[in-house]
């Protein structure tokens, strides 16, 4: 499995870092063995002064399909959930001035934190109009929602697969709105998707 990420689609995200606005997604990977069970703690590793949360709407690709439409990708996933984009932005500060790309900050063991999933069915809510938190001991670090999006899931979904197969299992991180900020030690940061907590990851 694979998990795609997507850069800067919250304008407000892409400001805040000084980035220009996307005219079409920014599109990344991080590998199967960046994955932190949300029931395990993140432990921040010794080369980076500065690792920042990044809370995410996260899709669970149920279904093969490469060149899926926009009107079609409603058949590609039925569960979604929330993680966390952990970046060491001090490292990826680096990487983009040398024009490098961004494995060493994006990409490193516990980066991806991803909580519990449940059905969109279920939820009973348009995937375009979804409200999340990340709160650290209840005070609120990061607030989204997805009708806030640049490029919709559905968009997203047939932007990525006109170059890459998704396949079952694969992960669609849909990008941060903006309240990045470093993690310290001591945290506790939960993330909550409709007034339900789906994980809780104790920084060490
Ligand atoms: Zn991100």
């Amino acid at each position: 499995m694979k998990i795609i990420c997507i850069g800067r689609n919250y304008a407000n995200h892409a400001l805040e870092l000084g980035n220009p606005v996307p005219s079409e997604p920014v599109i990344f990977l991080k590998p199967q063995s960046s994955i932190l069970s949300h029931k395990h703690p993140f432990y921040i590793p010794e080369w980076t002064n500065e690792v920042h949360h990044e809370v995410e709407l996260v899709v669970k690709i149920d279904r093969v399909g490469k060149t899926i439409s926009e009107e079609h990708a409603p058949r590609y996933y039925s569960e979604i959930g929330l993680g966390l984009d952990l970046t060491a932005r001090d490292v990826q500060m680096r990487l983009k001035a040398n024009g490098h790309p961004w494995e060493r900050a994006k990409a490193f063991d516990g980066s991806a934190v991803v909580g519990e999933f449940i059905s969109l069915g279920d939820l009973g809510r348009d995937v375009q109009d979804l409200r999340f938190t990340l709160s650290n001991r209840d005070n609120v670090l990061q607030e989204g929602c997805t009708q806030n999006m640049l490029f919709s899931v559905n968009q997203l979904i047939a932007e990525v697969s006109r170059f890459m197969t998704l396949k079952v299992g694969d992960l669609l991180f849909t990008g941060t709105p903006a309240g990045v900020a470093p993690v310290k030690s001591g945290d506790r940061l939960v993330g909550t998707l409709e007034g339900r907590d789906l994980f809780a990851v104790d920084i060490k």
